[in-house]
């Protein structure tokens, strides 16, 4: 969804006067657009039929068994069922059994999960951690031999090897907090907009704190993760000349939730059991309106942007949704082409408000999928999560004997073919365009890595399929479709099966 905004351009280096916080002449969202309920119709209406799958078309076969099954299945399967608020937790815990993922240091698991079992109210009068807000600052409670490497850490935050995984070791598990908070002093943003730091402080703990750290993948290590290479994106000349403050907090702002409050399964799972976030949001980006709105829930409830005048503040949320919806893979090839076509066109205008804005959904979907892209170290543990993610969902699917999504059974796929065809349908067609529009150093290292990635896996797997070979014919599908004689352009087993 393009908007077109009007704040006025924003140097880093200046207080943000009086005027330039009144709105004039913005969109207005009016209050029929129900931040709390159903999604603006007129969205809806934009939504459907935004793309369209021709069963030629690998690509968006691959994206639409990744997440985007708008068919609802008819299963006898009674999921947890909404109560009284959009708000409550969704919790497919009591269905399997994770496995040793989550967040590293996770000595307060048990009382995080206690929490997140609560409804919403009652989790935001019961945590300690939002009530003594002063005391709570991370780096303060830490060991000193682990403050000091945090804060070392810190000092590279822009290097594309940063390694987010030790940084929530050494910061307890408090990676998004510390490293959001950093940024936005960074930049100088928390100036600028006058924000009360205990105001942010408390919102980004809330912000950590509904990222369910027992999802293998889709946890706050994982949006940590993603503010860290927005970071290392707004950082590129190209868009370091050209955005605003405004443009960099609200960037990092939607990096940071762009995930908030994921249940770890995905869009056609919530569909197929009529979870009632499906129907709140008519089977539509329902996950992303859900992060959306939980980030928009939690900057009201904190206050964060009261002192802004409330058109500026709507304005402000309505745009966070624009670059979190923007994240729907489902939506993959409508973003793609418009991309491609402004680059052979050549008419990305950086001083336009409506093109920065369309380079930030960029910027932050890149973000979101650069897991391939990074050392292989760190690529190879975010397949892996993910890929558990994937398995464990699957896993739910066949314990109610629902059917099992494309990708989610561990009987039939393997972590490198699903990487195989992600990075060849995904990631690579992204980040080509992405090095055309940003031609830099960073670029080619990303790509770079790709490569040498995907050239990886594709090892891993021949090695794989060649010991099966030698143990018979218990090979499973997906190794099947790899010495079927796939080139890495194959789709994968797992995309196939419906
Ligand atoms: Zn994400």
């Amino acid at each position: 969804m393009e908007v077109c905004y009007q704040l006025p351009v924003l140097p880093l280096d200046r207080p943000v006067p009086k005027h330039v916080l009144s709105r004039r002449g913005a969109i207005s969202f009016s209050s029929s657009s129900s931040l709390f309920g159903a999604p603006d119709p007129r969205q809806l209406s934009q939504r459907r039929g935004a793309i369209s799958y021709d069963s030629s078309d690998q690509t968006a076969l691959y994206i639409r068994m990744l997440g985007d099954v708008r068919v609802r299945s008819q299963v006898g399967f009674e999921p947890e069922r909404r109560s009284s608020h959009p708000y409550l937790r969704i919790d497919f815990r009591t269905l399997h059994t994770r496995l040793g993922y989550g967040s590293s240091s996770d000595g307060s698991g048990t009382e995080r999960r206690v929490h997140r079992l609560l409804s919403f109210q009652r989790y935001l009068h019961s945590s300690r951690l939002l009530r003594g807000i002063s005391q709570q600052i991370p780096l303060h409670i830490l060991d000193e031999d682990y403050n000091g490497q945090a804060q070392c850490m810190l000092e590279k935050v822009g290097n594309w090897n940063f390694d987010i995984f030790l940084f929530d070791r050494l910061t307890n598990g408090n990676s998004l907090v510390t490293l959001t908070f950093h940024l936005l002093n960074k930049y100088g943003l928390v100036e600028l907009f006058q924000l009360d730091m205990v105001k942010l402080w408390r919102f980004l703990v809330m912000v950590q704190e509904d990222y369910h750290n027992d999802n293998p993948y889709h946890n706050a290590v994982h949006a940590a993760d993603v503010t860290q290479a927005m970071y290392c994106f707004l950082q590129e000349p190209m868009l370091a000349k050209s955005l605003t403050s405004y443009d960099i907090l609200l960037g990092l702002l939607a990096a940071a939730t762009h995930d908030l409050g994921h249940p770890g399964v995905n869009q056609p799972f919530l569909i197929k059991t009529d979870h009632y976030l499906a129907t709140l949001y008519r089977n539509t980006s329902v996950l992303e309106n859900h992060h959306w709105k939980s980030a928009v829930g939690l900057l009201r409830e904190t206050r964060l942007f009261s002192h802004l005048p409330a058109e500026d503040s709507l304005n402000m949320e309505r745009e966070l949704g624009s670059l979190i919806l923007a994240t729907d893979i489902s939506r993959q090839n409508d973003y793609l082409s418009r991309f491609r076509m402004h680059l052979d066109k050549e008419n990305l205008c950086l001083s336009n408000a409506s093109h920065r804005h369309f380079v930030l959904q960029m910027a932050l979907k890149c973000a979101d999928i650069c897991n391939p892209c990074r050392p292989w170290e760190l690529s190879k543990q975010w397949s892996e999560r993910v890929t558990e993610e994937f398995f464990q969902q699957g896993d739910i699917e066949k314990k109610h004997k629902l059917e099992v999504s494309p990708l989610c059974d561990r009987e039939a796929n393997t972590i490198g073919n699903i990487q195989i065809g992600f990075m060849s349908y995904v990631v690579e067609p992204l980040f080509a365009e992405w090095a055309r529009f940003s031609d830099s150093r960073l670029s080619q290292t990303m790509l770079g890595h790709m490569g040498l990635n995907k050239a990886s896996w594709e090892g891993l797997q021949q090695e794989q399929t060649a010991a099966s070979e030698e143990a018979g014919p218990s090979a499973t599908d997906a190794e099947n479709a790899v010495a079927g004689g796939s080139s890495s352009k194959e789709i994968p087993q797992g995309s196939l099966e419906s």
